[in-house]
């Protein structure tokens, strides 16, 4: 009953939850976290906006013009560590990229050329925002980072932006809720986990404010500084729906293995029986560029960084091996080897998962981006 009290569901939980029900009840069981620079990188440009629209402008010349491209970059790196901190404190991360810095300054910098456009300015150099200009933005911004829950705690999201849309008098027509998005622009328009999550947050606005004027939800996407907006009916009957189904259980939720569900980006393979033998029936295991196997290791060259595996597949769908007798040289290098040599380390003996290794070659190779964990399926039992 405790438990079920404290339940509560965000976007991102519905969205994994619709991708696949075994992925979010994967999330939840406190398994080893991954990192990757993606959303550190996104981390860093949305905190570091964040600041600059909460920045302390009192006293300051309001015709002064070249600040804020340094108090963005300062702010940007601070929040930069910060990230590069907790990747290298999360379990299961890749090399941190120094080098997508300058990929996040341009973000960052689209960022805040939304944000002008919010004020009707297009097009202008950032050493000429003036003070004046900026405090403008800010006294229509009504939440950064504001925390979205509903009165009964059930449904919950992190709002990005809230601001205020006015008319030429400057009276209020509007909220614009703007999400801030650092990866690919959409083509056409949203992807409709984006669309539902955006409509989610406008429909927990609107829940909570019955009065509150016209809500707008958007997409901000900073590298091509586009806007898209969020279109359709209120989800928060389907967002209850998936807030009841996804309550604390001891017994696993039903996987829904496929291609867009473990060919996407499922963090949790090491621990799901059944995309091996998804991937198995449909004859594509240990098959293409950044593929996933379990291996058992014969034997390895720790100076020449390279292994003898043998492949395996499934033997039921427990998750249990069936060693082939099929041999394979891997090389493994940068944190693909760090990870495996603390493994062997650690006496770990059994079956490996390597995920996305480079499998389309003679031999395999484990790079810095891969996973290489012990195998330890979780049967749909839920007792290992
Ligand atoms: S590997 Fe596939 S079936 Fe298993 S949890 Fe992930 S998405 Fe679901």
């Amino acid at each position: 009953m405790v438990e079920e009290r404290k339940h509560s569901l965000s976007p991102s939980a519905w969205n994994r939850y619709e991708t696949c029900p075994r992925m979010y009840w994967l999330s939840r069981q406190r398994l080893p976290r991954k990192a990757g620079m993606a959303a550190s990188l996104g981390t860093a440009v949305h905190a570091s906006i964040e600041d600059l629209l909460q920045i302390d402008l009192a006293g300051r010349e309001p015709a002064e013009s070249n600040w804020i491209l340094g108090e963005a970059d300062a702010l940007l790196r601070k929040r930069w560590e910060e990230e590069k901190q907790i990747f290298h404190d999360t379990p299961r991360h890749p090399n941190w990229k120094e080098d997508k810095y300058r990929e996040a300054q341009k973000q960052q910098k689209g960022a805040i050329n939304m944000l002008l456009d919010h004020v009707g300015v297009q097009g202008l150099a950032h050493d000429r925002i003036t003070i004046a200009l900026w405090k403008k933005i800010q006294s229509l911004t009504i939440a950064v980072e504001g925390e979205l829950v509903t009165k009964d705690g059930h449904l919950m999201g992190r709002l990005d932006l809230l601001l205020a849309d006015v008319d030429d008098s400057g009276k209020l027509t509007g909220w614009l809720v703007a999400d801030l998005k650092t990866g690919k622009p959409p083509q056409g328009k949203l992807k409709p986990e984006v669309n539902r999550q955006l409509r989610m947050y406008r429909d927990i606005l609107l829940s909570n404010n019955e009065k509150a004027p016209p809500v707008q939800a958007q997409g901000w996407y900073t590298d091509t500084s586009s806007k898209w907006d969020a279109v359709g009916d209120n989800v928060l009957e389907a967002a209850y729906e998936a807030w009841d189904a996804t309550k604390p259980s001891e017994t696993p939720l039903d996987p829904t293995p496929g291609q867009s569900s473990c060919g996407g980006f499922c963090d949790w393979k090491a621990w799901c029986p059944h995309w091996w033998n998804w991937r198995h029936q449909n004859k594509s295991l240990h098959k293409g560029d950044f593929a996933d196997g379990v291996v058992i290791l014969h034997q390895y060259d720790e100076g020449r960084s390279t292994a003898t595996v043998e492949e395996c597949v499934p033997r039921n769908d427990l998750g249990d091996v069936e060693p082939t007798g099929q041999m394979r040289n891997v090389t493994f290098d940068g944190r693909g080897k760090e990870v495996l040599e603390a493994l062997l380390d650690d006496g770990h003996q059994g079956p490996i998962f390597l995920g996305s290794a480079m499998m389309n070659r003679e031999v395999w190779r484990v790079g810095p981006w891969c996973d290489v964990l012990p195998w330890a399926p979780i049967p749909d039992s839920g007792k290992p």
